[in-house]
């Protein structure tokens, strides 16, 4: 078995907050429209925006004899992610050698940081990559459990295949959004409690779904399988994703095929791509499995990765309010399994497709990943601020965060954040 992971210590001469997601340990990837309207890839440290486009056009990845030419400018990180995690973790070392503390390269820091250097307020975060195909797990055994208890039977609420396959569905990757976009209320065919016939209607029952999602960052051809002791290699970042969903639509339509309409009305991610190499650190232990999982599903090591995240409901003006947390390291299925599964028929995968976890919930309630479990389907309603809320209302903003910590090093997501409009 491996041994603990460990963070090596790191400082930059650029001072930050001290509780920034955004630490010299993260460095993470994404795009932005700065203030002169041009789209560049860039990192952040603290509330600084780093633009890489700059960057690399004053030659400083010019190490790695590899033409990097057109990828710090493009709307997206695909063609970037493309390139292969040795020279896209090369430039991230590289970046993070340029901010330490005793860099000799960056003589005038203040001219460097002029030049380079970017308030995080004034850029327009873009969506991070071209979403080429977007599928969501099911993947916390405590939530697939609250599920099948509400809805089936609590005193056997996960299906014979639950313990033995990552469950997913194929969701829609045209109606992902980046932070900050704002969602209308879905509307569709609900069936009323005790009738026999639906009616058409704006969802009564507005939720969210506190996931993190993964890109993956190589093609497979189509035939192939990704071994689950090389996925990880496939996996080029993280993001928070909040997968909204209408309950009321779901439960009327998902059998047999599972969710259609409920799910692909909105989905909103955050806007940095934080790697697998700067969650490194944070590797954990995942449940034990139980029973046994076949051969092509077995992982050893430290698979799970230990991420707090919280869920904020902000009324319309008033202040936000915290209504869950949890952490990722109770996923009972890991990314390799999801990943190995997901391609051991032949499936073929891309750079860019987002690989949600499905929702995230803990063991106790306040843990639990969606309004469906916090309120136990709306019957125990929840405080938040003055009000309180069986599910979301229109012009809730909903605000997810993540960060991992340890040893004083401390590596986050920011926020995934979207506001709730009235019906169309
Ligand atoms: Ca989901």
């Amino acid at each position: 078995m491996k041994s603990e992971p460990k963070t090596t210590q790191l400082s930059s001469w650029l001072k930050t907050e001290n509780d920034t997601d955004f630490t010299i340990y993260n460095i993470p990837f994404g795009i932005a429209e700065l203030p002169d309207h041009s789209i560049v890839a860039v990192s952040r440290i603290g509330d600084k925006v780093i633009n890489l486009y700059a960057l690399q056009r004053d030659g400083y990845f010019d190490s790695f004899n590899h033409d990097l030419d057109g990828l710090f400018n493009s709307p997206n990180l695909n063609a970037f992610i493309g390139i292969g995690k040795k020279i896209t973790s090369g430039v991230r070392s590289r970046i993070t050698q340029l901010f330490e503390e005793n860099t000799d390269e960056v003589s005038d820091k203040e001219a460097f940081s002029r030049k380079y250097l970017i308030s995080a307020e004034s850029v327009k975060m873009q969506l991070p990559v071209k979403v080429t195909d977007y599928t969501d797990f099911y993947s916390s055994i405590e939530h697939a459990g609250n599920v099948g208890s509400m809805f089936r039977d609590p005193q056997n609420p996960l299906l014979p295949n639950w313990r033995h396959l990552p469950v997913g569905y194929h969701g829609r990757a045209s109606s992902i959004v980046i932070s900050g976009t704002p969602i209308h209320r879905p509307k569709g065919q609900i069936l009323p409690a005790g009738q026999d016939t639906p009616v058409f209607s704006a969802t009564r029952m507005f939720d969210f779904e506190l996931e993190l999602a993964f890109v993956v960052g190589q093609n497979t051809e189509l035939g192939s399988s990704v071994p689950v002791d090389k996925a990880e290699d496939y996996i080029f970042g993280f993001l928070l994703f909040n997968d909204l969903s209408a309950r009321d639509i779901q439960s009327w339509e998902y059998v047999p095929l599972g969710p259609f309409l409920s799910k692909n009305f909105g989905s909103v991610v955050s806007p940095w791509i934080v790697t697998l190499e700067a969650l490194e650190p944070y590797r954990t232990k995942g449940p034990v499995q139980e029973p046994e999982v076949l051969d092509y599903l077995k992982t050893d090591g430290l698979h799970n990765f230990d991420i707090n995240l919280e869920v904020y409901i902000k009324p319309q003006e008033s202040e936000p309010s915290l209504v869950a947390a949890t952490n990722f390291k109770y996923m009972y299925w890991n990314i390799s399994q999801q990943l190995a599964h997901h391609t051991v028929n032949g499936c073929n995968i891309n750079i860019g497709d987002l690989y949600a976890s499905g929702t995230i919930s803990g063991p106790t309630p306040g843990s639990y990943g969606s309004l469906l479990e916090l309120t136990w389907r709306g019957k125990n309603k929840l405080k938040v601020g003055d009000t309180e809320r069986a599910f979301i209302e229109d012009y809730d903003t909903i605000i997810m965060r993540g960060y991992a910590s340890k040893e004083g090093a401390r590596v986050g997501f920011g926020e995934c954040e979207t506001t709730i409009l009235p019906a169309k």
